[in-house]
């Protein structure tokens, strides 16, 4: 195998093959330099060490592999994440949970949060950074999972207490004013779960039963036992489930029931007030 020996011959043989802004943003992590940096200097060298790491990583975007893993690093909210495939990468559309608890509770709120779920710590990390008054509690059923979550609380600087849960089965406290979900939500056998990044995201993040809504019906049902009395339940679900998630969580007695929708307009986070 032909080894590049300058950025722009490194260019070069990833075209056709990956985008050529994917290809700027292994070389910018390889070499720790901006992306306009990779462009206006084709002809730096790259040692044959860095040469060898790129073809390696252009190999596993070919293979599929999701660039978040390849980078180790997923932006949310402004904030980068560690992520590795103990966890799901953040979605931009998730952001709307943030956005409707900062709307919800306000900012000086000392409501304890719980995130079910964690992952990444995304949610979690979030949500004790831009709430800085409030205790947020997390867990997630993996205990590789938490470590990424605890690791990205630590270098973010939040505090957040973390728990091996699956669910609600650990949790040691009650009485939040506000509790996150985003649950695992596809359909088993869905075709997505074999497609882009889902290939290679932790199945037990993705998919949850034979409708999708395994684990939305568990959280709504045991929910009720761990908010205060007008605290609220605020889910992440697939494109075409609001209307069913709003239906569980009206025939479970929840009120002031409405769905949010993401970027793409499309109803994405359900809300609930406890029963
Ligand atoms: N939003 C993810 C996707 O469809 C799924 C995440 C989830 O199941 N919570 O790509």
């Amino acid at each position: 195998m032909v080894l590049p020996t300058t950025l722009g011959a490194a260019q070069q043989l990833a075209r056709g093959r990956i985008p050529a802004s994917e290809a700027r943003m292994l070389l910018c992590h390889l070499l720790g330099c901006g992306a306009a940096q990779i462009s206006a200097y084709p002809e730096r060298p790259l040692t044959e060490a860095l040469a060898q790491s790129f073809m390696e990583l252009l190999a596993r975007r070919i293979a599929g592999e999701p660039m978040a893993y390849l980078l180790g690093v997923r932006e949310f909210y402004g904030r980068d994440f560690a992520v590795g495939p103990a966890v799901l990468i953040p979605r931009p559309d998730t952001e709307l949970i943030i956005e409707l608890a900062l709307e919800l509770l306000g900012r000086d709120t000392r409501a304890p949060i719980l995130d079910l779920g964690t992952g990444s710590g995304a949610l979690a990390v979030t949500l004790a950074l831009e709430l800085p008054t409030s205790q947020v509690m997390a867990v997630d059923f993996s205990a590789a999972a938490l470590d990424v979550a605890r690791h990205n609380g630590e270098r973010l600087g939040a505090r957040v207490a973390w728990r091996e849960s699956d669910w609600f089965t650990d949790v040691d406290a009650t009485g939040f004013g506000l509790i996150v979900s985003n649950p695992p939500y596809i359909a088993e056998g869905d075709p997505h779960l074999s497609q882009g990044d889902l290939r290679f995201e932790p199945p037990t993040a993705l998919a949850s039963g034979p409708d999708g809504l395994d684990d939305l019906r568990r959280i709504i049902h045991a929910a009720p036992g761990f908010l205060t009395d007008d605290g609220w339940l605020l889910l992440e679900h697939g494109y075409d489930q609001a209307g069913l998630v709003r239906d569980l969580l009206d025939q479970a007695g929840y009120r002031d029931i409405r769905s949010a929708r993401d970027l793409a307009s499309i109803e994405r986070v359900t809300l609930g007030r406890r029963p």
